[in-house]
């Protein structure tokens, strides 16, 4: 891990719809060695943010669902590209609920629904149990996946139906992320059910 310490002060300045907002914010980023390959930790160290608002346990931020974190950051490519696509929107987000009382675009679903909604719309697809299904077919070979019924409901073969948005995130990321998303989240899913039941 390298720590960058002088990225605490970032001019946030955006005016989609017309809204400008300026604020500034105390940040403490820590950029793994594997960066753009894995997403960087990011703390707001001016106690500004709560707790409740999209924040994981250990303190880091919750920038958004990992998979469009990791397909943001690709874009990217490097640490200031990662800071204005994934870090600015969510200090714009938060200023923005604090001065006008909402998120500009709508409140962000959070956790496991958040993740489940996002995968959704990556993989385009209307029903949540389409969801694992889909990682099945992104972590496993073009030519394999091809060959099974595709998971939206359409009746016809992957390779006739959802192949392409299939393989331009298969390519983008590598098998092994969505064959670790899955196990995430087949976990997190085991796991409920003991615990709820
Ligand atoms: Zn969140
Ligand atoms: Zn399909």
């Amino acid at each position: 891990m390298t720590d960058i310490p002088d990225v605490d002060v970032y001019q946030l300045h955006r005016e989609p719809k017309g809204t400008t907002i300026s604020d500034t914010f105390d940040v403490d980023i820590e950029v793994p060695v594997e960066f753009p390959r894995q997403v960087p930790n990011v703390r707001e160290t001016g106690c500004r943010i709560p707790k409740d608002f999209h924040t994981h346990p250990d303190g880091t931020l919750c920038l958004g669902a990992p998979t469009r974190l990791l397909l943001l950051i690709q874009k990217a490519q490097t640490l200031p590209g990662f800071i204005d696509s994934c870090v600015v929107p969510y200090f714009y987000g938060f200023s923005h609920r604090e001065q006008h009382g909402a998120l500009p675009f709508g409140e962000l679903d959070h956790g496991l629904p958040g993740i489940f909604n996002d995968l959704m719309q990556l993989f385009d697809v209307r029903s949540i149990d389409a969801v694992i299904p889909m990682l099945r077919l992104a972590s496993i070979p073009k030519r394999e996946a091809n060959k099974q019924k595709c998971p939206c409901g359409s009746g016809r073969l992957t390779r006739k139906c959802h192949n392409i948005v299939l393989n331009h995130l298969r390519s983008s990321l590598g098998r092994s992320h969505f064959r670790q998303q899955l196990r995430l989240l087949e976990d997190v899913i085991k796991w409920s059910r003991q615990n709820c039941s």
